[in-house]
């Protein structure tokens, strides 16, 4: 199967973070940044690493950038660079571009431009971070969008050896239970025989509604 391949341009923090990731996951990475130095130091944790200005259109066809499945703008605080990066990508055609914006006013730019998915990682992390600490026993949420989520949630004690058919959590609760954890091991997608263990961290999906009322189990 052919490999899944990003193009990360912008090695700050963020950029840097994401495109290591990606290659350590078995992605192709093409990694961009006009900073030499920090071209330099990503070089051998990515597919490749190139320095370049991605406010030249020319010197993105040059590089194939029109090839790739999926974009990445991690370029936060100049403005004027992230926007002509992103019209640069949209005019070659990149099919998929998610862009990091700085504030409000840069996501509402980038949604006028057509950008597929933008994110303020900070103001993510911090509503992410503010739902773990209200919710009292979820590890980790994930937002899927403005209404859904998934969260990692510690079995609850009246759960521990019941099945899934028997707890029937999806008509009951409207959440499905798409993994469970315990160690090492990952059960994805379990059948309805499964049967709760003590010390189970269950991967659970659905509105934030149903989530919530999952926690207060
Ligand atoms: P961080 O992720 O560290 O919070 P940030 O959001 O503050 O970063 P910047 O530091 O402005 O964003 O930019 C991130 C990176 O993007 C920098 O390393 C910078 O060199 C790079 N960058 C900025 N403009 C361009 C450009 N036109 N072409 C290529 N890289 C660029």
């Amino acid at each position: 199967m052919k490999k899944k391949q990003y193009l990360v341009i912008g090695l700050g923090r963020f950029g840097s973070a994401v495109a290591t990731t990606l290659f350590k996951k078995g992605m192709e990475v093409l990694a961009i940044d006009r900073n030499p130095d920090l071209v330099q130091a990503v070089s051998n944790l990515v597919t490749q690493a190139v320095v370049a200005d991605a406010r030249d259109k020319e010197v993105l066809k040059a590089l194939g950038v029109q090839d790739f499945e999926c974009a990445i703008v991690a370029i936060g605080s100049d403005l004027a660079a992230s926007v002509l990066t992103v019209m640069n990508l949209k005019e070659l055609e990149v099919p998929y571009v998610i862009c990091k914006a700085h504030d409000e006013t840069h996501r509402r730019v980038l949604e006028k431009l057509g950008v597929d998915r933008v994110i303020i990682p900070e103001q993510e992390n911090a509503q992410r971070l503010a739902r773990s600490l209200n919710s009292h026993n979820v590890l980790d949420y994930i937002e899927l969008s403005d209404d859904y989520g998934i969260l990692d949630l510690p079995a609850p004690k009246s759960w521990v050896g019941k099945t899934l058919k028997e707890l029937n959590v999806r008509a009951k609760l409207g959440v499905n239970i798409i993994a469970v954890e315990n160690g090492n091991q990952t059960n994805v997608s379990p059948s309805a025989d499964y049967r709760i263990l003590e010390g189970d961290i269950l991967v659970v999906l659905g509105d934030n509604y149903s989530l919530e009322a999952v926690q207060k189990l």
